[in-house]
C-alpha cells in the first residue's frame, strides 16, 4: 500500500468510526455556536469591483462607514475568500470567469448580488451582451437592491448574510 493510499484508507476509516460512535456529533454539538460565531464575525468578501456600484463598496470600506469593524475585511485572491460580492452587470464574456472565480472559493461560501445590474441586467436588461442577473449560473444568498444601493444598504445586506449564517449554524464538519 502506497503513503497516499493508506493516507486514504486511514482518514475514510477514521471517518467512519467517528461518525459510528456518535462522537462527529456530540463535537458537532459543541462546536457549532463557535463555528457560526467565527464565521459570520469574519466575513471575507472577494475584492471583485465590475462597475459603478463598486464605488459604493469602497465607500462601505472607507473611513465614514468602516465596514470592518463588522469583521468584513476584503481580499484579492477567491482561495482566501467566503463572498463572491458582484456588483455590477455581467457580460457573457465575463460570466466564465467569475464561475471560476466562484469555484476557487473554499466551503463554506456565499453569494451576495449588489445592484439592479447584478440581480437582473440592470438597464441592461434586455441587451443581447449582459447576463439577466448573477443567479442564472452562481447561487445567491443574498440581493441588495438599489442603482446603486448605499453603502448603508451594502452593510445591511451583510449583516442579513451574517443572520443566514446564524439560522444554518455549521458546525464543525459543515454539516446541517
Ligand atoms: S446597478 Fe446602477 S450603479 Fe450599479 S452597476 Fe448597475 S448601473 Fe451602475
Amino acid at each position: 500500500m502506497s503513503a497516499k493510499e493508506f493516507m486514504k484508507w486511514s482518514s475514510e476509516l477514521f471517518d467512519e468510526v467517528v461518525r459510528a460512535s456518535g462522537v462527529k456529533r456530540a463535537v458537532d454539538k459543541l462546536t457549532l455556536p463557535i463555528w457560526s460565531w467565527a464565521l459570520r464575525n469574519s466575513l471575507f468578501p472577494l475584492h471583485f469591483g465590475i462597475a459603478c456600484c463598486a464605488l459604493e463598496m469602497a465607500a462601505a470600506s472607507a473611513a465614514r462607514f468602516d465596514a470592518e469593524r463588522f469583521g468584513f475585511v476584503f481580499r484579492s485572491s477567491p482561495r482566501q475568500c467566503d463572498v463572491l460580492l458582484v456588483n455590477g452587470w455581467v457580460t457573457t464574456k465575463l460570466r466564465p470567469d467569475l464561475r471560476r472565480l466562484y469555484e476557487q472559493m473554499p466551503e463554506p461560501k456565499w453569494v451576495v448580488a449588489m445592484g439592479e445590474c447584478a440581480i437582473s441586467g440592470g438597464p441592461w436588461y434586455d441587451s443581447y451582451n449582459v447576463v439577466q442577473g448573477l443567479d442564472t449560473f452562481i447561487p445567491v444568498d443574498i440581493y441588495i437592491p438599489g442603482c446603486p444601493p448605499r453603502p448603508e444598504a451594502m452593510l445591511d445586506g451583510f449583516m442579513k448574510l451574517q443572520d443566514k449564517i446564524r439560522a444554518e449554524m455549521k458546525g464543525t464538519f459543515l454539516e446541517d
